[in-house]
């Protein structure tokens, strides 16, 4: 043995090693050996043996770290021809993974599920034969014929994705002549965005804000600046001047974006701008696109791309900008798996690649404004309207001085107004930021309340589809026909407004009207959205129904009325941004209302019109509200004064969720500027069957809370069932 080993070993009598990075929950890379043969750089892809498997791995920066005796080395497989990963991606993934305390392999596994890894399939798939035989047709072969019809070749996996059908079925069609087999278009050219194409003429404070942009992207330094501008001043129209700038200089723009789903519009102006599409990342592109597009990334033929979070990890070898747009939505955060903020780890990636970040929002977050205040960051900031547009006029309608009908959602005044709206001709949006029917079910007889098996959580009910549904877990049942408890019937009655149910009263008040319902249910996927937004631009749609949905950057220019049904909604809960939040998106909403000509107004419905999120709407002052935010925030250290990390236990029982909850308190840190609150049961305290029990570590702002944890949290052990998850700058604290 020993002699095998020896004849490996280098000029230094001991073998040549490497550490190496796995796409697994480890602590950290592993060491292999480099055969003698082999010549390995950091980043290089390889393929190593991991228990009797092999796997694909990346050589990792760093001195190997040597605790395993030579003899005991594996060797590593061998590299791939693949592009090696890039140092600042690698030092993105380190930092991420120190940042969020999630292992760095998971963190990999991120950046590698992007990746063009696998080599092409051959670029071969089916178009629609030119004469097809008279058959009978199953609906799945419609279904496929139908997609087909524009006569363009697809890949055999998109089109049984699209399609919904296997692959046999595909098979069968060709058999029965049907379909031809027929070579793809090679990779779709990325047309390069032209940075000349004349853009609109900008106003003297769009020009002004335009050309600091220029020379943040000239500097080719790390700098973060701040574009806050009123809804509809031309925030997108400034930044896209820093990105020509970006262009004329040769290098890639990131553009990160919080729904690409909901992005047509935006699509629509940057085509405008620059005469060609970018290029456009998210999870949902069909495979071979991804892999097209990761590597006209990686060879800067893709010189944007405007994306959603996981385009943080494309291979940018020349980026030159990134811009963060609606950086105040909560989107960006990224709640599953490793627990990181798009917004934060965006910011990280135009540091390691020496560019200007610029964040973007009429509404920016508590946590920005702060750092713009400390002068971290750079504030550039545009007023008023494009084009002599007011911002709307906004009104409260107190429900206990003129509540709705019985059983009813909308209040009088809200009514006359909607109906006032579509008399002159304009468009109106009622807003409601909750989907189905109704948010409870109740027996009117025995008082049951209908609740998921799984969370603690009600069940919503969807009527159109005759279903209950926990928004949280996903279960799904029939409406029972009696009540579950004590059988009553016809006793079974619901409790408050969910959409449906506000497009039902709205159908009942305005039969007349053309209304199109907005919520992810109803527009499943970017191009129903894209429908939608065409429609209500043509003025085909009268009245808009909508959740959040509605509330993102569109811009359409013959919506004047904006209703919102339940303006408290968002306070019910109570966390530490509960008001910020309400306040950004009830803002947000209000922005659609005026954009054009005509002077836009918005009605909120509300319980408590004195509440200071209602009167900073009304005044229309956020700054005033978020200062105020601040002075609440700041003598407790709450962020962004202070440094949060949450600490959920969850077990398959309550008392084992209990007992990793007590000793985690028993060993919490403590210090001047250390505080630990909990544990308590989380508001969700059960969620998919499981226990939860959640602790907060709150530090004053330069204690940093890694160390507290990473020296807490491995001194108790995570038995059976248990897991301990971490998250730090908490967004939710369901
Ligand atoms: P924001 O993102 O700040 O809400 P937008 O960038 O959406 O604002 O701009 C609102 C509308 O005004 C858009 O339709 C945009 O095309 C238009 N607009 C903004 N600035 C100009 C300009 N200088 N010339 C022409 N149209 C403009
Ligand atoms: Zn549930």
């Amino acid at each position: 043995m020993a002699g095998s080993d020896r004849r490996q070993t280098g000029e230094s009598g001991t073998a040549k090693r490497v550490p190496v990075l796995l796409p697994y929950p480890f602590a950290g890379p592993f060491d292999y050996r480099v055969p003698p043969s082999m010549q390995v750089q950091p980043g290089d892809l390889v393929l190593v043996p991991l228990n009797r498997r092999e796997e694909v791995g990346v050589v990792w920066d760093g001195a190997p770290d040597a605790s395993l005796p030579d003899a005991r080395l594996k060797p590593v497989s061998a590299r791939l021809e693949a592009p090696p990963m890039r140092a600042d991606l690698r030092q993105l993934i380190d930092w991420i993974a120190a940042y969020t305390l999630a292992a760095p392999g998971e963190v990999l596994a991120m950046a590698l599920r992007i990746n063009a890894l696998r080599p092409d399939a051959p670029a071969t798939g089916w178009r629609l034969a030119d004469a097809p035989p008279e058959v009978r047709q199953t609906e799945a072969r419609q279904r496929v014929l139908v997609l087909l019809a524009d006569g363009a070749p697809r890949g055999g996996s998109d089109i049984a994705k699209a399609a919904g059908v296997s692959a046999a079925v595909l098979r069968g069609m060709a058999g029965a002549g049907l379909l031809l087999p027929a070579t793809l278009p090679v990779s779709p050219a990325f047309a390069r965005p032209d940075p000349a194409h004349p853009g609109p003429a900008l106003s003297l404070a769009q020009a002004a804000a335009a050309s600091a942009l220029r020379d943040a992207v000239q500097a080719q330094a790390f700098s973060v600046t701040l574009l806050d501008g009123v809804t509809g001043s031309g925030k997108t129209e400034v930044y896209q001047e820093a990105i020509a700038e970006c262009l004329r200089h040769g290098r890639q723009a990131l553009v990160l974006l919080p729904e690409i789903a909901l992005s047509s519009q935006w699509l629509q102006r940057f085509e405008r701008r620059f005469g060609t599409a970018p290029a456009v990342w998210h999870s949902d592109l069909p495979s071979r696109m991804r892999r097209i597009t990761w590597r006209a990334v990686a060879s800067g033929e893709a010189p944007v791309v405007v994306g959603a979070r996981s385009a943080l990890f494309l291979p940018f070898p020349n980026l030159g900008l990134v811009v963060i747009d609606e950086e105040h939505e909560t989107a960006f955060k990224q709640e599953e798996g490793v627990v990181y903020h798009a917004r934060d780890m965006a910011i990280v990636r135009a540091r390691l690649c020496h560019a200007p970040a610029v964040l973007v929002s009429a509404t920016p977050s508590l946590e920005t404004t702060a750092n713009v205040e400390a002068g971290r960051y750079r504030r550039l900031h545009l007023p008023d309207r494009h084009g002599g547009a007011l911002l709307p006029q906004i009104g409260l309608i107190d429900l206990r001085d003129t509540p709705p009908e019985r059983g009813q959602f909308l209040a009088p005044p809200l009514i006359k107004a909607i109906a006032e709206t579509l008399a002159r001709g304009e468009q109106a949006m009622l807003f409601l930021n909750r989907r189905g029917y109704a948010p409870l079910t109740l027996c009117r007889r025995c008082g049951h309340r209908i609740q998921c098996p799984n969370c603690t959580a009600w069940l919503v009910e969807h009527r159109a589809r005759k279903q209950l549904q926990c928004h949280h877990c996903g279960h799904t049942e029939a409406i029972p026909p009696l009540c579950p408890d004590c059988g009553a019937e016809h006793s079974l009655t619901a409790v408050g407004p969910g959409i449906e149910r506000i497009t039902e009263e709205a159908a009942a008040c305005f039969p007349a009207a053309r209304r199109l319902v907005m919520a992810s249910d109803t527009l499943p996927g970017p191009h129903a959205a894209a429908e939608a937004a065409r429609a209500i631009e043509a003025r085909e749609v009268d009245l808009i129904i909508g959740t959040q949905i509605v509330a993102k950057g569109w811009h359409f220019p013959h919506l004047t009325l904006v209703g919102v049904v339940d303006a408290d909604l968002g306070l019910a809960g109570g966390d530490l941004r509960a008001a910020e939040r309400t306040v950004q998106l009830l803002h947000q909403v209000s922005g659609r209302a005026g954009r054009a000509e005509a002077p836009g107004r918005v009605l909120l419905q509300t319980f408590s019109p004195e509440h200071p999120v209602m009167q900073a709407l009304l005044a229309g002052d956020l700054p005033r509200f978020m200062a105020g935010e601040a002075a609440q925030r700041r003598p407790g250290n709450w962020p962004p004064y202070g440094r949060l990390a949450a600490i959920i236990v969850s077990a398959g029982t309550a008392d084992a969720a209990d007992i990793c909850a007590r000793d985690l308190a028993r060993a919490a840190p403590h210090g001047d500027g250390i505080l630990v609150l909990g544990p308590a049961p989380a508001p969700l305290a059960i969620l998919r069957g499981r226990h939860r029990r959640r602790l907060l570590l709150k530090t004053r702002r330069e204690i940093a809370v890694q160390p507290l944890l990473r020296a807490w949290i491995p001194q108790v052990a995570a038995k059976g069932s248990v897991r301990i998850d971490i998250d730090v700058d908490p967004m939710s604290f369901l």
